[in-house]
């Protein structure tokens, strides 16, 4: 159990076959006590509910620091404590350069970077408080090469945005004994990019990994756990590729 009565709060975990809802499962299984936020209520508590009994979900739009503030206050006061914060939650356009418009760099800037802003800020005083705590920021491959099949070129700045906004937050916040580390997915198959994928168009990507597959929800939530335990207890400001080797 190596997350055994930690609290977990993992944003933009509801989505069925998401990178979130895989993450809040494993945490669960291994002990954790999960906060699953995202955008609607309803979907949030079912996700909950899925993963077992004595988890939490709640409405919480990372783009709103007052909501990010409210939610971490509601977790605190309902399970008692915050250990862990996966900055999870994002969105992407598959848009050209020249396509981006004022809400679109809006939309993909707010949800990806502006929201990771807000909810570590909102867990960390009390992470401060406790002199303890473990914060995951969830970049893409997208940052490190510049593009992919979904994401524009916005998606890419996000991305690259939250990995400096991660080290920075893991510089300050070493001295208090707060570890803030990202992971790097590749091609990884949920909502975002499930539907839009073809036998073929898999095949053919599957040449580009050296591992020969595009990954799945549960190899992203097995780097948050590495992350969110006292495995990585010695690791912050770090960046873990889960990408199939395509970057090598
Ligand atoms: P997903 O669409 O399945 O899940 C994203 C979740 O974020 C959804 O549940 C959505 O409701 C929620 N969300 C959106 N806006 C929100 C907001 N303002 N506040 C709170 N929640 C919000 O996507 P996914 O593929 O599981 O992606 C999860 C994370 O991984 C994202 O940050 C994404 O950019 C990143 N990522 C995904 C891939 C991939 O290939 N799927 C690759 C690299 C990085």
């Amino acid at each position: 159990m190596l997350l055994k009565d930690r609290v977990c709060v993992i944003t933009g975990a509801a989505s069925a076959r998401g990178i979130g809802k895989a993450t809040a499962r494993l945490f669960a299984a291994q002990g954790g006590r999960v906060a699953i936020l995202d955008l609607d209520a309803g979907q949030a508590e079912a996700a909950s509910r899925d993963i077992g009994p004595g988890h939490l979900g709640l409405a919480c739009d990372v783009t709103d620091k007052a909501a990010c503030r409210a939610a971490a206050e509601e977790v605190i006061g309902r399970l008692g404590r915050i250990d862990v914060l996966v900055n999870n939650a994002g969105i992407t356009q598959p848009l050209k350069i020249m396509e981006i418009e004022a809400a679109n760099y809006e939309a993909v800037m707010d949800v990806n970077l502006r929201g990771t802003l807000y909810m570590s800020q909102a867990v960390i005083p009390a992470l401060r408080a406790q002199r303890s705590g473990s914060i995951v920021c969830m970049s893409s491959v997208s940052a490190q090469r510049g593009g992919g099949i979904f994401g524009g070129p916005h998606y890419s700045a996000a991305k690259g945005g939250v990995l400096g906004l991660q080290k920075a937050m893991a510089r300050e916040l070493g001295p208090d004994g707060i570890r803030v580390n990202a992971v790097t997915p590749g091609l990884i198959q949920t909502d975002i990019t499930g539907g839009k994928l073809t036998d073929a168009l898999k095949a053919e990507i599957s040449k580009g990994i050296p591992l020969g597959r595009l990954g799945v929800a549960d190899d992203v939530a097995n780097a948050c756990l590495f992350l969110a335990s006292d495995l990585s207890s010695y690791i912050t400001g770090a960046v873990i590729d889960v990408n199939g080797g395509m970057l090598i």
